[in-house]
């Protein structure tokens, strides 16, 4: 069983929308996919139809921008109710600052002498729910400013670079707290991907357990083969679920080829099971692949504030 546990469509910043990204996990030859956009659930019911067709159990999932002790986190989010007032409320909050960002690194190019506004960003991606600087690069790439989109982010828009302008995330502790009371599980997403593993040691995880916290995505490109034998005791020793997953974003990314890292099937049964724990303490049906109640839900997720959002609105 080949299971892939992040990837990323049009929702958010992949190229793909949730049913060429479905499509293309079955023909990658897996079994389990979970779409985990940016910050929206937007995807879900598309995708879910998608994997109905072709036979794929979707795992619904988020990706949460959150910040911890002054460093950004992204959580993975697997499998809460999409309709929990205090997490759609979290996500709201960080897709609005999203939205506002976009006019500010705009504003930045053009005090570089690159003149793009907000309808050239909002043409190249037209169904995100949470817009960023990928989209502003697709952008830049469109007006043959630079050739790709990693082009794009590496020489303006990343981190020491003249156009970068920081985001802000929801607070991760309080995010590991509603996951759980929506009946969800949380996996810290490619945890030491930028280097160090800075307050992301032993302790900052066991800490991030006892606030919710169930697994740790190891096998990650931006992982080195020694970083994930570390990460690997780490989880060990913390008692987190180890998973990996390919963090595709279509063409937006090389080197992230859908099912390029997976999760063992004896670790996708420990999340699982974290889930429907999880749900049953919440006092929610168990929130499962198999369990046709919360199907029934993610069917009709996307409508919802954190799913349909227009860039704009
Ligand atoms: P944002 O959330 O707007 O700050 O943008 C972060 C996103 O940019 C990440 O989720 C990646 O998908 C993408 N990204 C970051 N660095 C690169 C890069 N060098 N090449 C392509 N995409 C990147
Ligand atoms: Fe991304
Ligand atoms: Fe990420
Ligand atoms: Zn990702």
């Amino acid at each position: 069983m080949r299971i892939d546990l992040h990837s990323h469509s049009t929702v958010s910043d992949g190229t793909q929308s949730p049913t060429q990204v479905v499509h293309a996990a079955a023909r990658a030859g897996l079994d389990v996919l979970a779409l985990t956009d940016h910050d929206t659930s937007g995807g879900w019911a598309e995708a879910q139809r998608a994997a109905d067709e072709v036979g794929l159990v979707l795992v619904p999932g988020m990706e949460v921008s959150t910040f911890w002790r002054g460093r950004s986190v992204h959580l993975l989010v697997y499998l809460p109710d999409p309709r929990h007032p205090g997490l759609l409320e979290r996500l709201d909050a960080v897709l609005r600052s999203r939205r506002e960002r976009v006019p500010r690194i705009l504003a930045k190019l053009h005090a570089l002498g690159i003149e793009l506004d907000l309808d050239d960003v909002l043409a190249v991606a037209p169904r995100t729910a949470a817009p960023g600087r990928p989209h502003v690069a697709d952008a830049m790439v469109a007006a043959g400013v630079s050739a790709t989109r990693t082009e794009a982010m590496t020489t303006y828009l990343q981190s020491g670079r003249p156009a970068f302008v920081p985001r802000t995330g929801a607070d991760l502790v309080d995010v590991l707290g509603l996951v759980t009371e929506a009946g969800g599980v949380s996996v810290v997403a490619h945890p030491w991907g930028r280097g160090r593993p800075g307050a992301l040691d032993v302790e900052g995880f066991a800490e991030l357990r006892a606030h919710g916290l169930v697994g740790v995505e190891v096998d990650h490109e931006d992982h080195s083969p020694e970083q994930r034998r570390a990460l690997r005791d780490v989880a060990r020793e913390v008692d987190l679920v180890v998973t990996g997953g390919s963090d595709h974003h279509g063409s937006g990314k090389i080197g992230h080829d859908l099912g390029c890292h997976t999760t063992a099937v004896e670790e996708y049964e420990r999340l699982l099971a974290h889930a429907t724990r999880a749900a049953r303490a919440a006092g929610r049906g168990a929130c499962h692949p198999d369990n046709p109640a919360s199907l029934s839900v993610v069917r009709a997720t996307g409508t919802s504030a954190a799913g349909g959002s227009a860039p704009r609105g």
